[in-house]
């Protein structure tokens, strides 16, 4: 199986080891804000691919989140 989103090896839910690393903290980083703004998942994807300060990793992800319009947490 290969990472859905640069087709490395993949070690978790179709994602490699770095982008399964990054969609957890982006998982993990959503229930920090969503208690201190009222953000939806899409709006909080959106929200990382804008920020100039997200990583490489977690922008691919998020990226790829909205294009394939996951709810939140899902896997
Ligand atoms: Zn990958």
């Amino acid at each position: 199986m290969k990472c859905t989103i640069c087709g490395r090896e993949a070690v978790e839910n179709g994602y490699c080891e770095l982008h399964a690393r990054a969609y957890q903290s982006i998982v993990k980083k959503y229930e920090v804000w969503r208690k201190a703004l009222e953000i939806s998942w899409k709006e909080y994807l959106s929200e990382i691919v804008k920020n100039p300060f997200t990583g490489e990793w977690a922008k691919e992800v998020a990226e790829y989140l909205i294009k394939i319009g996951e709810e939140e947490g899902g896997t």
